[in-house]
């Protein structure tokens, strides 16, 4: 047992059941020496992940071509918005401070809808997690996506576990560099196909893609393809489970968040235990000795792509992928045993079936039910506002210096900046009146009045207009040091109109 948990990562001795026991219990009679010639250190052993078959491959094979698809061709999906916009589906318009999905729209100053966004993503996160333990990291997250395609491409080159193993463990010939050559060769297209997929959502695609072709494109696009064509290469192709066990921050927070009633891929200990081959099972069994399910055939543990062996408990390098309860349910069929000694399941159901009661289960409890209102909430709110959102708007800003001025007829002047939106694709007209003085009259600065005398401020598509305007209030009385004013923007051909308070400053009375 010893020599098996120092074989072991930090955290899977940590969080291994048996291991933990074995720790606790030699610290508490002091059974075991100090630990001077344990390493703190575990050296990383290379995971030769085996092929495996079964419904939770299946369904990791659909996620994983449906996510890749998405991510590769969705910029050249296009979106028809009318003349005056771009026509890519999904785009990051830096230079024009634009992000368009379909037929949303946002602007800088609507960036709180980014914020909605992330906190509906974390709490889709946490709901589950609640249900059924690590589903994004098993099938989801980026990091697994394509650690399973480069693993799919390595198996390719270079064969299944066994072959894999073999050639590596003897001394390399040429066919052993060339396969190598081959894989990395692969690894890195990928890798590039990755980043150029990358910068596509920040540029019109298809120009881009010419661009990128001809060596006419912008060196920033250059440098971000190259910068994830290595992250990709390394993360996916080199570091693989290390990112999930050292390097993400999920699995800590995924453990402080879980509960007993989450569904986890489990090793049913109650019907695998004791460990023994089927024909020794069989002996014990005609003997009237337990016999348990597990016949210690270490394919769980061969397919697991961060070399966990489920059967030790809980652990925080497991992925909850269910590749290990595919290769299970191949044995248990073989031997024309019931499948499911692995599954998603609970140590409460176990613990549940050892007392001979039924095993429950609790996909809705006041945690999944907090989530799924929060996620509701959250998620209506943000529809809400989108559907009901302003298509024009106004910012003021009031001159600091000087506050007023005085005219020789003895008339007060303010001065302010307006900034006005017009979030439609066609050209708008608009006034501009001001309420809460007896007598004013407002000017803007520059803009020369029309035939029929009225100021009208023309704003292009899809664009902001800054504008200099002046208020002057003949009125006798002369007002008060502060008088709360308000703006009034009107479209004259729909009618739609924004406000926006502001004040008026004079010398007071
Ligand atoms: S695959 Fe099943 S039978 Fe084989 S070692 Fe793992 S749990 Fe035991
Ligand atoms: S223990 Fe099983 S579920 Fe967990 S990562 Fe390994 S194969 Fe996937």
């Amino acid at each position: 047992m010893t020599a098996r948990v120092r074989t072991m990562s930090l955290d899977q001795q940590i969080t291994s059941e048996p291991a933990l026991a074995r720790l606790v219990a030699e610290a508490e009679i002091g059974a075991a020496p100090p630990d001077d010639d344990v390493p703190l250190y575990a050296p990383r052993r290379k995971i030769y992940p085996q092929s495996v078959r079964g419904t939770f491959r299946n369904v990791k094979w659909a996620v994983l071509v449906v996510t890749l698809a998405i991510y590769y061709l969705l910029p050249f999906v296009r979106w028809d918005r009318g003349p005056n916009a771009p026509s890519q589906a999904v785009l990051i318009d830096f230079p024009n401070r634009r992000f368009y999905f379909f037929s949303i729209e946002i602007w800088p100053q609507e960036v709180y809808y980014l914020t909605g966004l992330l906190i509906l993503a974390a709490i889709v996160l946490f709901l589950m997690n609640a249900v059924a333990g690590r589903v994004w990291c098993g099938y989801l997250c980026p990091q697994t996506v394509w650690t399973d395609l480069f693993f799919a491409i390595e198996r390719l080159v270079e064969g299944d576990r066994r072959e894999h193993m073999q050639r590596d463990s003897r001394n390399w010939t040429v066919e052993t560099y060339v396969r190598k050559g081959i894989k990395h060769s692969l690894w890195l297209f990928v890798a590039w196909w990755t980043g150029g997929a990358w910068v596509l959502y920040f540029a019109d695609a298809p120009t881009l893609v010419k661009e990128l072709a001809t060596g006419t494109a912008p060196f920033i696009a250059y440098a971000w393809i190259g910068i994830l064509t290595v992250t990709t290469y390394f993360l996916a192709g080199h570091m693989r489970e290390q990112v999930c066990l050292y390097m993400c921050p999920w699995p800590r927070i995924q453990a402080a968040l879980t509960d007993e009633f989450a569904l986890n891929v489990t090793y049913r200990y109650d019907r695998g235990e004791p460990r023994c081959s089927a024909k020794k099972a069989e002996q014990l069994r005609a003997h009237g000795q337990p016999a348990g399910d597990c016949v210690d055939c270490l394919q769980c543990v061969h397919v697991c792509p961060t070399g966990v062996d489920i059967r030790g408990g809980a652990n925080l390098g497991c992925i909850q992928c269910g590749l290990c309860i595919d290769a299970c349910d191949a044995i248990m069929n073989k031997l024309g045993r019931a499948t499911g000694l692995i599954a998603y399941d609970t140590d409460l159901n176990i613990k549940e079936r050892l007392e001979g009661k039924q095993p429950f289960y609790k996909p809705v409890r006041l945690r999944t039910v907090l989530y799924a209102a929060i996620i509701a909430v959250v998620g209506g709110v943000m529809l809400y506002t989108l559907a009901t959102r302003d298509s024009e708007g106004m910012s003021v800003i009031h001159d600091r210096n000087p506050m007023y001025v005085r005219l020789s007829d003895g008339s007060l002047r303010n001065g302010y900046t307006i900034r006005i939106v017009n979030k439609q694709l066609k050209y708008r007209d608009f006034i501009i009146s001001v309420d809460g003085l007896p007598s004013t009259l407002i000017d803007f600065v520059g803009l020369p009045p029309r035939a029929d005398g009225r100021q009208l401020v023309t704003v292009g598509p899809d664009q902001t207009k800054e504008v200099r305007l002046v208020v002057t209030d003949y009125s006798t009385t002369p007002p008060a040091a502060s008088t709360s004013i308000l703006f009034k923007l009107i479209d004259i051909d729909s009618g739609q109109t924004a406000e926006v308070r502001d004040h008026f400053f004079g010398p007071g009375q």
